[in-house]
């Protein structure tokens, strides 16, 4: 038992191999970790997009980074196994209270319906738009079938403190709108799975990358609608090369096994990383 109380998380989903900018987060979660707890969480849920090989790349590479972690999908812990495709039954409870709390609705609009009717193709992400919303429904006995969606609090600000950039605000309706938490092919979606699990497994400072900013705010509604307390968060910067480009769209080039094929060395990833922080 550590004398520490907090308790971080590194939470890679395997549909692919880990990368720099992973590496870079991964390390700034575990440093702002040390002395507490790390935990591992293979964020395995969507049948179509991970594989096996993949999860245990991740380990090998993890490893390899010379990161540890006290409780995870090869400790086992008090939690069972941090493995989101062995707690589909967490979050089937959090939809159960989420939909008798009256927060979300069934929805039949695609990712793509949204997409055509967003107005502003400039937003970060398009915006459900209201007069698509439906009534709650708690008379559905499972998620099955539909997306349900989230109902926001119309424009809300949605104000954090980051333990990185500072203060964060984003307002409901403007930059996100009704958001998914269960899928129609009847996947649990990021938001819920990723609240469900920092709640039980106690985590007290979430570290992700910038690009999860807006899913922060979402996740707060959650985090209110569940009636727990957020943890702290932390949003490392995104890699970007020479030309600002996102490092993620080169992954190929950059990951984290090429990279050790080609003889580089830890230290010499984290360099690396370092130089490419925005
Ligand atoms: N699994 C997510 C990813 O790999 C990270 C989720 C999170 O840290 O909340 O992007």
């Amino acid at each position: 038992m550590s004398s520490n109380p907090s308790r971080g998380r590194i939470a890679p989903t395997p549909t692919g191999y880990l990368h720099l900018g992973h590496a870079a987060t991964f390390w700034t979660a575990a440093e702002r970790a040390s002395g507490g707890t790390l935990v591992l969480r293979m964020e395995d849920l969507d049948p179509q997009r991970c594989r096996p090989e993949f999860s245990a790349a991740a380990i090998e590479d993890l490893r390899w980074l010379d990161l540890a972690w006290e409780e995870g999908p090869d400790e086992g812990g008090p939690f069972g196994p941090y493995q989101q495709s062995a707690r589909r039954e967490f979050y089937f409870e959090a939809w159960k209270r989420l939909r008798d709390g009256g927060f979300i609705y069934p929805c039949l609009r695609s990712r793509k319906d949204v997409a055509t009717a967003a107005q502003a193709p400039h937003e970060e992400e398009p915006v459900f738009p209201v007069a698509w919303r439906t009534e709650t429904a708690i008379d559905h006995a499972t998620p099955e079938g539909r997306n349900w969606r989230f109902r926001v609090p119309d424009h809300e600000e949605i104000l954090f403190e980051d333990g990185l950039l500072g203060p964060v605000r984003r307002t409901a309706l403007q930059d996100f709108g009704d958001f998914v938490v269960w899928n129609r092919d009847n996947v649990p979606a990021y938001e819920l799975a990723v609240v469900v699990d920092d709640i039980a497994m106690a985590i007290t400072e979430v570290v992700r990358g910038a690009d999860l900013l807006t899913s922060t705010a979402r996740q707060i509604l959650l985090y209110r609608a569940l009636q727990a307390a957020p943890p702290l968060f932390a949003h490392c910067p995104l890699l970007r090369d020479e030309h600002g480009r996102r490092l993620a769209k080169r992954e190929k080039s950059l990951n984290l096994r090429a990279l050790r094929e080609r003889g580089w060395t830890p230290e010499q990833v984290r360099v690396e990383a370092q130089r490419l922080k925005t």
